[in-house]
């Protein structure tokens, strides 16, 4: 009896263990969220990390090296946008950061094709977030074949680039998009820290909740579009702040060492 308890015991701890594990959190938090979400991004934060610290998902990543010093990824998602990304690309380009952009093809028309082949030719990432942003977990192998493959030829087309590394719209995975995505040769990257800007349009608080959260090897969440004027208000500073800790700012090839381009 005594050592069936014991057993049972390690179990758990074992069990709190890994889902305590700094390697497999995603951090971020504010007190400007309302409860519901809060409580909703918790549940989606565990359901998604969980199967990849059990090593259930391969190919798709959290985070960097924690132990190589003070490196960080700044990835922005959902560009391009007449407004914000050129204003972003601004801003890194007076700091002399490079970062990774998650795209969405489907607006890559006209001025935004411009755009996009900006993010290129100043030395960033221009990777797949996806065709029409649909959550992948909602739709058919078939359809997340198309979405990946025709965002990454319209990427090529433009770019001169053929991306390998993706960025699941809504971080929404399965076991099955997973091992999709996989087919398709295609890397997942998600995100260490979660700036919440897609929540919260207030610059401040975005700002603190970076400098609260911020760890090395940290793979940052941040968008670009229409709706984050709030980021680009914050972007300087940020930088700014996180270079006076010691901070430098990589792209998510070099800091994960996988090849981004076919
Ligand atoms: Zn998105």
């Amino acid at each position: 009896m005594k050592k069936i308890l014991l057993t049972f015991i390690i179990l758990v701890q074992t069990a709190l263990w890994a889902n305590s594990d700094p390697l497999y959190e995603i951090r971020g938090d504010s007190a400007l969220l309302d409860a519901n979400l809060t409580r909703f991004l918790h549940q989606w934060r565990e359901e998604t990390t969980c199967p990849i610290a059990e090593g259930n998902y391969t190919n798709i990543y959290l985070h960097g090296d924690t132990t190589q010093g003070k490196k960080i990824a700044l990835t922005f998602d959902d560009s391009p946008d007449e407004n914000n990304t050129g204003k972003v690309l601004d801003i890194l380009k007076h700091y002399d950061v490079k970062a990774s952009f998650f795209m969405i093809a489907a607006p890559m028309l006209d001025v935004n094709a411009t755009i996009t082949k900006r993010v290129a030719d100043e030395g960033h990432l221009v990777l797949n977030h996806s065709f029409n942003h649909p959550h992948f977990t909602h739709i058919s192998d078939e359809e997340i074949a198309q979405e990946i493959q025709s965002s990454s030829e319209r990427i090529a087309t433009i770019t001169g680039h053929y991306p390998l590394l993706f960025r699941p719209p809504y971080g929404s995975v399965n076991q099955r998009v997973v091992d999709t995505l996989n087919a398709q040769g295609c890397k997942s990257i998600l995100w260490s820290l979660d700036s919440l800007d897609w929540a919260m349009k207030d610059k401040n608080a975005i700002i603190e909740n970076i400098m609260t959260h911020v760890q090395p090897g940290d793979i940052i969440l941040m968008h670009s579009s229409r709706a984050n004027n709030a980021t680009v208000e914050a972007l300087g500073e940020i930088i700014e702040k996180l270079r006076n800790q010691g901070y430098q700012f990589q792209r998510v090839d070099e800091m994960l060492g996988i090849k981004a381009y076919r």
